[in-house]
């Protein structure tokens, strides 16, 4: 029998591998060759890495704490956690994210003073799609990829994510709030030439339900907001 859902993942495994490779690579990189959207989702995107750091260090260091992020993208969010003294292991369903991420984990993380008492440990990458990661993490973070999957799918991911996790688990998705979508179907009255994949919104409330049927709670929420980006950003504790 055919996995349910198999076929969703290949075309976001096909299209992340591909021109969604490249748009999302522009729009989570610096350059200036992006329209006022994808500057736009830059920066509501940055805001959502930086929500999750203040968030994990607030808690306490992050020296030492494994902590896996899975759909780690180009790792916008990997190499700040590795920066931290965090042992990251960090996975994506393309392996062209995998690789740009490794490159730029390698320039960034290049250790520039002989001195440095204790140097950032290199993120252990992998290519691998979520649903197939194994071991026990402390930390388990997978930002911004339930939009690729509609909630019947969303459920699963989110259990196996639990599984994984010791003491946490962070998600970020698109809330489906009646404002965003209505925006999300104007988007697709008049979709744009580049938009290859559907966006599912996930309901919070349907969320948290997941979280609650593998016995885990939300501890703290956060939402980031701009024009083009919405995230409602969870972190979840066992219950
Ligand atoms: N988490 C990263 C970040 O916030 O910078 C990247 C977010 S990007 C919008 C979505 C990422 O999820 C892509 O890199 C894509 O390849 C990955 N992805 C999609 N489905 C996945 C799956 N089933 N397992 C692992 N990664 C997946």
């Amino acid at each position: 029998a055919e996995e349910v859902g198999g076929k969703d993942k290949e075309v976001v495994r096909e299209y992340f591998n591909n021109s969604g490779f490249q748009r999302w690579k522009k729009i989570y990189g610096e350059t200036d060759e992006v329209n006022k959207v994808q500057r736009d989702i830059r920066l509501g995107h940055s805001k959502t890495v930086e929500n999750v750091m203040k968030m994990l260090t607030d808690e306490g260091s992050l020296q030492g704490v494994t902590v896996c992020d899975a759909g780690c993208g180009t790792g916008c969010l990997a190499i700040p956690l590795a920066k931290e003294g965090a042992i990251v292991y960090a996975s994506d369903i393309s392996a062209a994210m995998v690789s740009e991420a490794e490159k730029q984990a390698k320039e960034q993380l290049q250790i520039t003073n002989d001195d440095q008492s204790s140097p950032p440990t290199m993120p252990k990458f992998e290519v691998s799609d979520l649903e197939s990661l194994k071991g026990k993490y402390d930390t388990v973070i997978c930002l911004d990829v339930l939009i690729h999957y509609p909630q019947s799918q969303a459920d699963g991911m989110i259990a196996h994510l639990a599984s994984l996790a010791e003491s946490r688990l962070i998600l970020s998705f698109a809330p489906k709030t009646f404002y965003y979508d209505l925006l999300k179907r104007v988007g697709e009255l008049f979709p744009g030439p580049s938009k290859a994949t559907r966006a599912y919104l996930h309901a919070e409330a349907d969320v948290e339900r997941a979280l609650q049927k593998v016995g885990w709670k939300i501890k703290e929420r956060g939402l980031i907001t701009t024009q083009f980006y919405f995230a409602r950003l969870v972190e979840a504790v066992p219950a």
